[in-house]
Protein backbone atom coordinates (compact mmCIF):
# COMPACT_ATOMS: atom_id res chain seq x y z
CA UNK A 1 0.00 0.00 0.00
CA UNK A 2 1.75 3.37 -0.99
CA UNK A 3 -0.89 5.69 1.80
CA UNK A 4 1.72 7.94 4.29
CA UNK A 5 3.45 6.53 7.34
CA UNK A 6 2.78 7.95 10.46
CA UNK A 7 3.19 7.31 13.52
CA UNK A 8 0.72 7.31 17.18
CA UNK A 9 1.67 7.70 20.70
CA UNK A 10 0.41 8.17 23.76
CA UNK A 11 0.49 11.08 25.49
CA UNK A 12 2.16 9.11 28.65
CA UNK A 13 4.69 7.91 26.51
CA UNK A 14 5.34 11.07 24.55
CA UNK A 15 6.04 13.07 27.87
CA UNK A 16 8.22 10.57 29.32
CA UNK A 17 10.32 10.18 25.62
CA UNK A 18 10.47 13.55 25.58
CA UNK A 19 12.08 14.25 28.76
CA UNK A 20 13.89 11.75 27.97
CA UNK A 21 15.37 13.06 24.60
CA UNK A 22 15.31 16.71 26.24
CA UNK A 23 16.51 16.87 29.76
CA UNK A 24 17.52 20.67 29.12
CA UNK A 25 21.84 20.00 27.97
CA UNK A 26 21.68 20.33 24.50
CA UNK A 27 23.28 17.16 24.00
CA UNK A 28 22.00 13.76 21.83
CA UNK A 29 20.18 10.82 23.58
CA UNK A 30 18.13 7.92 22.35
CA UNK A 31 15.70 5.25 22.45
CA UNK A 32 14.15 2.56 20.65
CA UNK A 33 10.41 2.24 20.21
CA UNK A 34 8.59 -0.84 19.91
CA UNK A 35 5.59 -0.68 17.58
CA UNK A 36 2.53 -2.15 16.63
CA UNK A 37 1.30 -2.24 13.18
CA UNK A 38 -1.89 -0.99 11.56
CA UNK A 39 -2.38 -0.88 7.58
CA UNK A 40 -5.35 0.52 6.02
CA UNK A 41 -5.99 2.29 2.48
CA UNK A 42 -5.82 5.76 4.65
CA UNK A 43 -2.37 5.52 5.96
CA UNK A 44 0.23 2.96 7.78
CA UNK A 45 0.31 3.67 11.24
CA UNK A 46 3.18 2.66 13.77
CA UNK A 47 1.69 2.59 17.25
CA UNK A 48 3.74 2.85 20.56
CA UNK A 49 3.54 -0.23 22.65
CA UNK A 50 6.66 0.88 24.64
CA UNK A 51 9.90 2.45 24.88
CA UNK A 52 13.36 0.93 25.74
CA UNK A 53 15.19 3.99 26.83
CA UNK A 54 19.58 3.83 26.16
CA UNK A 55 21.24 5.03 29.11
CA UNK A 56 23.91 7.60 28.12
CA UNK A 57 27.35 5.86 28.22
CA UNK A 58 26.17 2.64 28.44
CA UNK A 59 23.90 1.46 25.53
CA UNK A 60 24.01 5.18 23.93
CA UNK A 61 28.36 5.55 23.61
CA UNK A 62 30.71 7.44 21.25
CA UNK A 63 30.54 6.43 17.17
CA UNK A 64 33.15 5.11 15.65
CA UNK A 65 31.42 7.79 12.47
CA UNK A 66 29.35 10.00 14.36
CA UNK A 67 29.11 11.58 17.04
CA UNK A 68 26.73 8.82 19.11
CA UNK A 69 25.96 5.31 18.49
CA UNK A 70 23.28 2.58 20.28
CA UNK A 71 25.54 -0.97 20.95
CA UNK A 72 24.96 -3.54 19.19
CA UNK A 73 24.16 -5.30 22.02
CA UNK A 74 21.32 -2.68 23.21
CA UNK A 75 20.09 -3.03 19.73
CA UNK A 76 20.54 -6.94 18.75
CA UNK A 77 18.53 -7.03 22.53
CA UNK A 78 16.10 -4.98 21.43
CA UNK A 79 15.59 -6.76 17.70
CA UNK A 80 14.81 -10.12 19.33
CA UNK A 81 12.44 -8.61 21.65
CA UNK A 82 10.46 -7.27 18.95
CA UNK A 83 10.74 -10.39 17.10
CA UNK A 84 9.58 -12.49 20.22
CA UNK A 85 6.82 -10.01 20.63
CA UNK A 86 5.85 -8.96 16.82
CA UNK A 87 6.39 -5.31 17.29
CA UNK A 88 8.23 -3.32 14.93
CA UNK A 89 11.78 -1.64 15.89
CA UNK A 90 11.99 1.81 15.43
CA UNK A 91 15.50 3.52 16.86
CA UNK A 92 15.02 7.57 17.85
CA UNK A 93 17.39 10.08 18.60
CA UNK A 94 17.61 14.12 18.76
CA UNK A 95 18.71 16.83 16.99
CA UNK A 96 19.16 20.13 17.76
CA UNK A 97 16.84 23.16 16.67
CA UNK A 98 13.36 23.38 17.55
CA UNK A 99 11.05 23.49 14.01
CA UNK A 100 12.65 21.37 11.62
CA UNK A 101 14.79 18.32 11.50
CA UNK A 102 16.08 16.12 9.42
CA UNK A 103 18.47 13.00 9.34
CA UNK A 104 22.36 13.75 8.95
CA UNK A 105 24.25 11.57 6.09
CA UNK A 106 25.95 9.88 8.76
CA UNK A 107 22.40 8.86 10.69
CA UNK A 108 21.41 7.90 6.76
CA UNK A 109 24.71 5.75 5.95
CA UNK A 110 24.07 3.90 9.30
CA UNK A 111 20.60 2.79 8.72
CA UNK A 112 22.05 1.60 5.43
CA UNK A 113 24.60 -1.12 6.76
CA UNK A 114 22.20 -1.87 9.93
CA UNK A 115 18.43 -2.55 8.39
CA UNK A 116 18.60 -4.95 6.14
CA UNK A 117 20.08 -7.45 8.99
CA UNK A 118 17.20 -5.86 11.33
CA UNK A 119 14.33 -6.80 8.80
CA UNK A 120 15.98 -10.03 9.08
CA UNK A 121 16.18 -10.48 12.62
CA UNK A 122 12.73 -8.75 14.35
CA UNK A 123 11.10 -10.34 11.05
CA UNK A 124 8.21 -7.62 10.63
CA UNK A 125 7.12 -6.20 7.17
CA UNK A 126 8.86 -3.01 8.40
CA UNK A 127 11.78 -1.17 10.71
CA UNK A 128 12.69 2.17 11.21
CA UNK A 129 13.98 5.35 12.97
CA UNK A 130 12.79 8.68 14.07
CA UNK A 131 14.86 11.92 14.56
CA UNK A 132 13.33 14.87 16.78
CA UNK A 133 14.04 18.32 17.75
CA UNK A 134 11.72 19.88 20.48
CA UNK A 135 8.97 20.42 17.87
CA UNK A 136 9.19 18.45 14.91
CA UNK A 137 9.91 14.57 13.63
CA UNK A 138 11.42 13.13 10.23
CA UNK A 139 11.71 9.27 9.97
CA UNK A 140 13.01 6.70 7.52
CA UNK A 141 11.05 3.16 7.52
CA UNK A 142 12.38 0.53 5.13
CA UNK A 143 9.66 -2.30 4.40
CA UNK A 144 10.56 -5.86 3.84
CA UNK A 145 10.30 -5.58 -0.06
CA UNK A 146 13.38 -2.89 -0.12
CA UNK A 147 10.95 0.35 -0.55
CA UNK A 148 11.84 3.40 1.76
CA UNK A 149 9.45 5.82 3.11
CA UNK A 150 9.27 9.00 5.13
CA UNK A 151 6.62 9.31 7.75
CA UNK A 152 3.94 12.37 7.44
CA UNK A 153 3.87 12.67 11.08
CA UNK A 154 3.71 11.97 14.26
CA UNK A 155 0.10 12.22 16.45
CA UNK A 156 0.52 12.60 20.55
CA UNK A 157 -3.17 11.15 21.63
CA UNK A 158 -4.19 13.25 24.26
CA UNK A 159 -5.42 16.16 25.42
CA UNK A 160 -4.79 18.29 23.52
CA UNK A 161 -3.89 16.39 20.37
CA UNK A 162 -0.23 17.39 19.07
CA UNK A 163 1.36 17.08 15.63
CA UNK A 164 4.47 17.15 14.84
CA UNK A 165 6.19 16.86 11.14
CA UNK A 166 9.38 17.43 9.62
CA UNK A 167 8.79 21.21 9.38
CA UNK A 168 6.00 23.53 9.89
CA UNK A 169 3.45 23.66 7.66
CA UNK A 170 1.32 26.40 6.49
CA UNK A 171 -2.67 26.04 6.31
CA UNK A 172 -4.66 27.32 3.38
CA UNK A 173 -7.26 29.92 4.82
CA UNK A 174 -10.32 28.77 6.16
CA UNK A 175 -12.62 30.47 3.92
CA UNK A 176 -15.72 32.85 4.79
CA UNK A 177 -17.98 29.67 5.59
CA UNK A 178 -16.13 29.30 8.54
CA UNK A 179 -15.18 32.54 9.10
CA UNK A 180 -16.97 33.10 12.79
CA UNK A 181 -15.23 29.71 14.40
CA UNK A 182 -11.88 30.08 12.76
CA UNK A 183 -11.38 33.07 14.47
CA UNK A 184 -11.57 30.68 17.85
CA UNK A 185 -9.39 28.27 16.59
CA UNK A 186 -7.71 29.96 13.52
CA UNK A 187 -6.77 28.32 9.90
CA UNK A 188 -4.75 25.56 11.26
CA UNK A 189 -7.69 24.42 13.77
CA UNK A 190 -9.95 24.43 10.50
CA UNK A 191 -7.58 22.67 8.55
CA UNK A 192 -7.48 19.85 11.53
CA UNK A 193 -11.18 19.68 11.04
CA UNK A 194 -11.05 19.39 7.25
CA UNK A 195 -8.76 16.62 7.56
CA UNK A 196 -10.67 14.37 10.34
CA UNK A 197 -12.32 11.12 9.42
CA UNK A 198 -14.79 10.99 12.01
CA UNK A 199 -17.41 8.13 12.87
CA UNK A 200 -20.62 8.06 14.54
CA UNK A 201 -21.96 4.63 15.85
CA UNK A 202 -25.87 4.66 16.11
CA UNK A 203 -27.71 7.77 14.07
CA UNK A 204 -31.02 8.02 16.93
CA UNK A 205 -31.21 10.72 19.06
CA UNK A 206 -27.55 11.32 20.11
CA UNK A 207 -26.03 10.49 17.01
CA UNK A 208 -28.08 12.50 14.45
CA UNK A 209 -26.79 15.53 16.58
CA UNK A 210 -23.32 14.90 16.68
CA UNK A 211 -23.88 14.07 12.78
CA UNK A 212 -24.80 17.74 12.74
CA UNK A 213 -22.72 18.93 14.44
CA UNK A 214 -19.62 17.49 12.88
CA UNK A 215 -21.02 18.18 9.22
CA UNK A 216 -21.05 22.09 10.51
CA UNK A 217 -17.60 22.41 11.68
CA UNK A 218 -16.16 21.40 8.66
CA UNK A 219 -15.39 17.78 9.68
CA UNK A 220 -13.57 16.31 6.28
CA UNK A 221 -14.99 12.93 6.30
CA UNK A 222 -17.99 11.42 8.47
CA UNK A 223 -18.80 7.81 8.99
CA UNK A 224 -22.64 7.12 9.97
CA UNK A 225 -23.10 3.71 10.63
CA UNK A 226 -26.58 2.19 11.86
CA UNK A 227 -28.74 -0.75 10.85
CA UNK A 228 -31.74 0.76 11.62
CA UNK A 229 -35.08 2.82 9.80
CA UNK A 230 -36.59 5.79 10.98
CA UNK A 231 -39.88 5.34 13.05
CA UNK A 232 -42.53 7.67 14.18
CA UNK A 233 -41.70 7.49 17.94
CA UNK A 234 -38.32 8.71 16.67
CA UNK A 235 -39.32 12.02 14.91
CA UNK A 236 -39.59 13.86 17.93
CA UNK A 237 -35.15 13.30 18.25
CA UNK A 238 -33.20 12.57 14.82
CA UNK A 239 -32.63 15.69 13.83
CA UNK A 240 -32.92 16.02 10.13
CA UNK A 241 -36.04 13.36 10.05
CA UNK A 242 -38.69 13.87 8.26
CA UNK A 243 -42.48 12.91 8.89
CA UNK A 244 -42.42 11.13 5.38
CA UNK A 245 -39.06 9.55 6.40
CA UNK A 246 -41.63 7.57 8.88
CA UNK A 247 -43.87 7.00 6.08
CA UNK A 248 -46.67 8.27 9.09
CA UNK A 249 -49.43 8.10 6.92
CA UNK A 250 -49.19 4.41 6.68
CA UNK A 251 -47.57 3.53 9.99
CA UNK A 252 -49.99 5.81 12.39
CA UNK A 253 -51.61 4.11 15.02
CA UNK A 254 -54.73 3.63 13.75
CA UNK A 255 -53.81 2.35 10.61
CA UNK A 256 -54.33 -1.76 10.09
CA UNK A 257 -51.22 -3.91 10.88
CA UNK A 258 -50.44 -5.06 7.60
CA UNK A 259 -50.42 -1.25 6.44
CA UNK A 260 -47.64 -0.77 9.46
CA UNK A 261 -45.82 -3.22 8.37
CA UNK A 262 -45.25 -2.19 4.91
CA UNK A 263 -44.91 1.61 6.28
CA UNK A 264 -42.11 0.67 8.18
CA UNK A 265 -40.60 -1.48 5.52
CA UNK A 266 -40.32 1.46 2.81
CA UNK A 267 -39.39 4.06 5.86
CA UNK A 268 -35.37 5.68 5.43
CA UNK A 269 -32.40 3.93 7.20
CA UNK A 270 -31.41 6.62 9.61
CA UNK A 271 -28.14 6.45 7.89
CA UNK A 272 -29.70 7.73 5.09
CA UNK A 273 -31.20 10.45 6.56
CA UNK A 274 -28.19 11.67 8.47
CA UNK A 275 -25.87 12.03 4.87
CA UNK A 276 -28.91 14.22 4.42
CA UNK A 277 -28.62 16.37 6.77
CA UNK A 278 -24.87 16.27 6.59
CA UNK A 279 -24.39 17.47 3.20
CA UNK A 280 -27.66 19.88 3.30
CA UNK A 281 -25.14 21.72 5.98
CA UNK A 282 -22.01 21.17 4.20
CA UNK A 283 -20.20 21.57 0.74
CA UNK A 284 -17.14 20.00 1.63
CA UNK A 285 -18.03 16.96 3.67
CA UNK A 286 -18.05 13.53 2.49
CA UNK A 287 -20.59 11.10 3.53
CA UNK A 288 -19.90 7.27 3.94
CA UNK A 289 -23.75 6.00 5.19
CA UNK A 290 -23.48 2.60 5.64
CA UNK A 291 -26.69 0.72 6.95
CA UNK A 292 -25.79 -2.28 8.68
CA UNK A 293 -24.44 -3.33 12.01
CA UNK A 294 -21.18 -2.14 13.17
CA UNK A 295 -20.38 -6.06 14.67
CA UNK A 296 -20.15 -7.12 10.86
CA UNK A 297 -16.48 -7.67 10.21
CA UNK A 298 -16.29 -5.71 6.79
CA UNK A 299 -18.33 -2.71 8.78
CA UNK A 300 -15.86 -2.44 11.57
CA UNK A 301 -13.17 -2.49 9.19
CA UNK A 302 -13.92 0.98 7.79
CA UNK A 303 -13.26 2.25 11.62
CA UNK A 304 -10.09 1.77 10.91
CA UNK A 305 -9.13 4.32 8.90
CA UNK A 306 -11.34 7.05 11.36
CA UNK A 307 -9.60 9.53 13.65
CA UNK A 308 -12.09 9.23 16.10
CA UNK A 309 -15.35 7.36 16.86
CA UNK A 310 -18.26 8.35 18.91
CA UNK A 311 -20.24 5.84 19.97
CA UNK A 312 -23.95 6.47 20.37
CA UNK A 313 -25.61 2.84 19.76
CA UNK A 314 -27.06 1.60 23.52
CA UNK A 315 -25.47 -1.68 22.62
CA UNK A 316 -22.48 -3.69 24.71
CA UNK A 317 -21.10 -5.56 21.94
CA UNK A 318 -20.32 -1.73 20.22
CA UNK A 319 -19.23 -1.00 23.37
CA UNK A 320 -16.58 -3.40 23.80
CA UNK A 321 -15.99 -3.37 19.86
CA UNK A 322 -15.05 0.40 20.06
CA UNK A 323 -13.07 0.08 23.52
CA UNK A 324 -10.65 -2.38 21.10
CA UNK A 325 -10.71 -0.24 18.27
CA UNK A 326 -9.14 2.68 20.84
CA UNK A 327 -6.55 0.82 23.08
CA UNK A 328 -5.45 -1.74 19.62
CA UNK A 329 -5.67 0.73 17.23
CA UNK A 330 -4.88 3.65 18.96
CA UNK A 331 -8.55 5.74 17.51
CA UNK A 332 -9.89 7.33 20.50
CA UNK A 333 -13.05 7.51 21.33
CA UNK A 334 -16.46 9.29 22.99
CA UNK A 335 -19.31 7.43 24.46
CA UNK A 336 -22.45 9.21 24.68
CA UNK A 337 -25.96 8.60 25.98
CA UNK A 338 -29.06 9.47 27.93
CA UNK A 339 -30.93 7.54 30.13
CA UNK A 340 -33.90 7.78 32.27
CA UNK A 341 -34.41 5.15 34.82
CA UNK A 342 -37.51 4.14 36.48
CA UNK A 343 -38.80 2.80 40.21
CA UNK A 344 -39.16 -0.45 39.00
CA UNK A 345 -42.63 -0.91 40.80
CA UNK A 346 -44.03 2.41 40.65
CA UNK A 347 -43.02 3.70 37.58
CA UNK A 348 -41.76 6.88 39.07
CA UNK A 349 -38.50 8.20 37.46
CA UNK A 350 -35.53 7.71 39.62
CA UNK A 351 -33.29 9.61 38.07
CA UNK A 352 -31.94 11.03 34.37
CA UNK A 353 -28.79 11.68 33.45
CA UNK A 354 -26.67 12.53 30.11
CA UNK A 355 -23.23 10.69 29.84
CA UNK A 356 -20.15 11.41 28.06
CA UNK A 357 -17.34 8.97 28.49
CA UNK A 358 -14.15 10.28 26.29
CA UNK A 359 -10.87 7.57 25.97
CA UNK A 360 -7.57 7.87 24.49
CA UNK A 361 -5.09 4.63 24.17
CA UNK A 362 -3.77 3.94 27.58
CA UNK A 363 -6.99 5.06 29.72
CA UNK A 364 -9.33 2.57 31.00
CA UNK A 365 -12.38 1.36 29.31
CA UNK A 366 -16.21 0.69 29.54
CA UNK A 367 -15.66 -3.06 30.55
CA UNK A 368 -13.29 -1.69 33.21
CA UNK A 369 -15.27 0.48 34.83
CA UNK A 370 -18.12 -2.24 35.14
CA UNK A 371 -20.31 -1.03 31.85
CA UNK A 372 -19.99 -3.70 29.68
CA UNK A 373 -22.44 -5.99 31.02
CA UNK A 374 -21.37 -10.25 30.48
CA UNK A 375 -25.19 -11.03 30.34
CA UNK A 376 -25.95 -8.47 27.78
CA UNK A 377 -22.97 -9.30 26.32
CA UNK A 378 -24.25 -12.85 25.35
CA UNK A 379 -27.39 -12.00 24.86
CA UNK A 380 -26.47 -9.46 21.62
CA UNK A 381 -24.86 -12.45 20.32
CA UNK A 382 -28.15 -13.93 19.74
CA UNK A 383 -30.48 -13.66 16.93
CA UNK A 384 -33.68 -11.47 17.54
CA UNK A 385 -35.98 -14.51 17.39
CA UNK A 386 -33.38 -16.70 19.60
CA UNK A 387 -34.06 -13.62 22.41
CA UNK A 388 -37.82 -13.22 21.86
CA UNK A 389 -38.45 -17.60 22.60
CA UNK A 390 -35.63 -17.35 25.70
CA UNK A 391 -37.60 -14.62 26.77
CA UNK A 392 -34.24 -13.40 28.90
CA UNK A 393 -34.87 -10.00 28.19
CA UNK A 394 -38.03 -9.19 29.52
CA UNK A 395 -38.38 -5.48 28.66
CA UNK A 396 -37.00 -6.60 25.10
CA UNK A 397 -39.47 -4.42 22.94
CA UNK A 398 -40.90 -2.16 25.89
CA UNK A 399 -39.04 1.31 24.87
CA UNK A 400 -36.68 3.48 27.04
CA UNK A 401 -38.33 7.14 27.41
CA UNK A 402 -36.05 9.57 26.05
CA UNK A 403 -35.94 13.23 24.98
CA UNK A 404 -33.91 15.78 22.40
CA UNK A 405 -32.88 17.39 25.42
CA UNK A 406 -31.03 15.15 27.28
CA UNK A 407 -29.41 13.65 23.87
CA UNK A 408 -28.52 17.26 23.39
CA UNK A 409 -26.46 17.57 26.54
CA UNK A 410 -24.33 14.80 25.75
CA UNK A 411 -24.15 15.23 22.34
CA UNK A 412 -22.89 18.97 22.38
CA UNK A 413 -20.23 18.29 25.48
CA UNK A 414 -19.03 15.13 23.92
CA UNK A 415 -18.01 17.03 20.39
CA UNK A 416 -17.04 20.22 22.09
CA UNK A 417 -14.50 18.28 24.34
CA UNK A 418 -13.17 16.88 20.97
CA UNK A 419 -13.32 19.56 18.60
CA UNK A 420 -11.17 21.52 21.58
CA UNK A 421 -8.64 18.88 22.12
CA UNK A 422 -7.68 18.10 18.53
CA UNK A 423 -7.75 21.71 17.44
CA UNK A 424 -4.94 22.20 20.55
CA UNK A 425 -7.19 24.91 22.53
CA UNK A 426 -7.39 22.31 25.82
CA UNK A 427 -5.23 23.24 28.64
CA UNK A 428 -2.61 20.18 29.02
CA UNK A 429 -2.54 21.46 33.15
CA UNK A 430 -5.88 20.18 33.67
CA UNK A 431 -6.66 16.23 34.84
CA UNK A 432 -7.38 15.22 30.93
CA UNK A 433 -10.61 12.86 30.54
CA UNK A 434 -12.69 12.85 33.11
CA UNK A 435 -16.09 10.94 32.51
CA UNK A 436 -18.88 13.01 33.55
CA UNK A 437 -22.76 12.40 33.94
CA UNK A 438 -25.03 15.27 33.99
CA UNK A 439 -27.97 14.89 35.92
CA UNK A 440 -31.12 17.73 35.13
CA UNK A 441 -33.21 16.57 38.43
CA UNK A 442 -30.32 17.70 40.63
CA UNK A 443 -28.57 19.91 39.06
CA UNK A 444 -25.14 17.74 39.19
CA UNK A 445 -22.31 17.42 37.23
CA UNK A 446 -20.50 13.92 38.47
CA UNK A 447 -17.45 13.18 37.15
CA UNK A 448 -15.54 9.86 37.63
CA UNK A 449 -11.65 9.20 37.58
CA UNK A 450 -11.65 5.87 35.02
CA UNK A 451 -10.46 2.62 35.59
CA UNK A 452 -7.75 0.53 33.98
CA UNK A 453 -6.75 -3.21 34.69
CA UNK A 454 -3.16 -4.33 33.09
CA UNK A 455 -4.41 -7.93 32.61
CA UNK A 456 -8.27 -6.46 30.95
CA UNK A 457 -8.74 -7.87 27.32
CA UNK A 458 -10.16 -4.53 26.20
CA UNK A 459 -7.28 -2.18 27.18
CA UNK A 460 -5.17 -4.21 28.71
CA UNK A 461 -1.09 -4.61 27.76
CA UNK A 462 -2.65 -8.13 25.41
CA UNK A 463 -4.34 -5.43 23.00
CA UNK A 464 -2.44 -2.17 23.72
CA UNK A 465 -1.15 -1.05 20.48
CA UNK A 466 -0.94 -4.50 18.83
CA UNK A 467 -2.80 -3.11 15.88
CA UNK A 468 -3.21 -5.82 12.74
CA UNK A 469 -1.51 -8.52 14.73
CA UNK A 470 -5.36 -9.23 17.22
CA UNK A 471 -8.65 -10.11 16.15
CA UNK A 472 -11.29 -7.44 16.46
CA UNK A 473 -14.22 -8.35 18.71
CA UNK A 474 -16.98 -8.68 15.73
CA UNK A 475 -18.92 -11.26 14.63
CA UNK A 476 -17.41 -14.26 12.77
CA UNK A 477 -16.82 -13.79 9.76
ZN1 LIG B 1 21.44 12.10 13.94
ZN1 LIG C 1 -10.23 -2.23 30.49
Amino acid sequence: MNAPWSVRITQNDWHALAAHLFPGDRDEHAAILRCGLARTPRGNRLLVHDVLYAVDGTDYVPGDRGYRKLTPEFVLEAAESCADDELVYVAVHCHGGTERVEFSEIDMASHERGYPALLDITDRPAVGALVFARNAVAGDIWLADGTRVPIDHLQVLGRPQTRLHPEPRRPAHAGEAFDRQSRIFGDRGQHILATQRVAIIGLGGAGSLINEYLARLGVGEILVIDPDRIEMSNLSRVVGARRGDAWSLLTTENRPEWLRRIGRRLSAPKVKIAARVAREASRTVTVTAVFDDVLEPDVAELLLDCDHIFLAADSHSARRLVDALTHQYFIPNTQVGAKVSLVKDTGDIADIFSAVRASVPGDGCLRCAQLINPVLLQEEAKSHGERRRQRYLDDDDVPAPSVITLNALAAAHAVNDWMMSITGLTSDLVEPHRWITIHPLTDEIVEYAQRHHPSCPNCGLGRFARGDARRLPTKVR
